[in-house]
């Protein structure tokens, strides 16, 4: 195994760490997706970025999960991960950042990149239209697009949340997005953690047996929550915000510049977020929390890739 694989795998570990007691979905995805992939997911990831993305080239950075009525500003996962690998493909690879997500989280967003230290643009994609990921395209020319905790729609179509109810109508549809992406052969890496998220397209298809073992939907289409977008990479954590810090950990090595936030930013990034009006997506709290879990386990996961070498 090479260097930079090394280093991947060591990330990987710490991305999957349990971020509670439930949510044993997430290691028989992360099994199903390196079997898959055949190497480490951070590593893969951060390497496809450092080849495909050039100084000044144009990257689009999707996120967006939860919605009204207990969410109407968007969640505390997702944004952050975005921020965090936006800031390192800019000042890493010397790429323009695009934040794209629902007109609902946008202000989360600048909120949060605000307490980063980053300015960016932001753009609405908006609810029910597929042409406006053609449109992207087209007037960004992208050479790369990164999703983290992007709900994506099943097999039928349908977008699920994590509770398996038919959210369509509140998200962005982003399959034109990644349809025209795969004509024009752009660079798409995704990160995700339950399975209803885009990149998990991987994990289903006739020769893979789904591995969501508690993702049925509740709406009348019966089918899995599993989202059928694949992405050229995919990576599968814990919380999704953790994969794109641990993606960020492998650019540094690739890179050679220092490109991971630091836990105080991740301090000043939760707490602008709470401002703006996002929410804990599983428990819907006001708290400093994200999928539940504290912010001091989320600082620990920032010192714990800080120290992978
Ligand atoms: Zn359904």
């Amino acid at each position: 195994m090479g260097s930079i694989a090394k280093l991947g795998a060591a990330a990987d570990q710490i991305c999957i760490l349990p971020r509670g007691t439930s949510g044993g979905d997430v290691q028989r995805l992360y099994r199903a997706a390196r079997r898959l992939q055949k190497v480490p997911l951070t590593s893969l990831a951060a390497s496809r970025l450092a080849e495909g993305v050039r100084s000044g080239d144009a990257s689009l950075l999707l996120t967006g999960a939860g919605g009204p009525p207990e969410l109407p500003f968007g969640e505390t996962d997702g944004p952050l991960g975005v921020a965090v690998l936006a800031r390192a493909l800019h000042q890493g690879l010397g790429a323009r950042p695009y934040l794209i997500s629902e007109e609902r989280n946008l202000g989360p967003l600048r909120a949060v990149l605000e307490a980063m230290g980053a300015d960016y643009p932001l753009l609405a994609f908006p609810c029910g239209e597929e042409e406006a990921g053609y449109r992207f395209l087209e007037e960004l020319q992208p050479r790369a697009i990164i999703s983290v905790e992007k709900l994506g729609p099943n097999p039928k179509g349908v977008v699920h949340d994590m509770r398996g109810r038919d959210v369509s109508a509140l998200h962005a549809s982003v399959r034109g997005l990644f349809d025209g992406a795969k004509d024009r052969d752009i660079l798409t890496v995704a990160v995700g953690d339950r399975g209803n998220e885009v990149g998990f397209g991987h994990l289903f298809g006739p020769h893979v047996r789904p591995p969501l073992r508690s993702g049925q939907c509740r709406c009348p289409c019966r089918g899995s929550i599993g989202c059928d977008i694949r992405a050229d990479a995919l990576v599968v954590s814990s919380i999704s915000n953790w994969g794109a810090y641990g993606v960020v950990t492998c650019l540094q090595a690739l890179t050679g510049h220092r490109l991971l936030h630091t836990p105080q930013e991740e301090a000043a990034m939760l707490k602008a977020i709470l401002h703006a009006g996002a929410r804990d997506g599983v428990t819907h709290t006001a708290t400093l929390t994200v999928d539940g879990s504290d912010l001091s386990v989320q600082q620990a996961v920032v010192t714990l890739l800080g120290s992978v070498h």
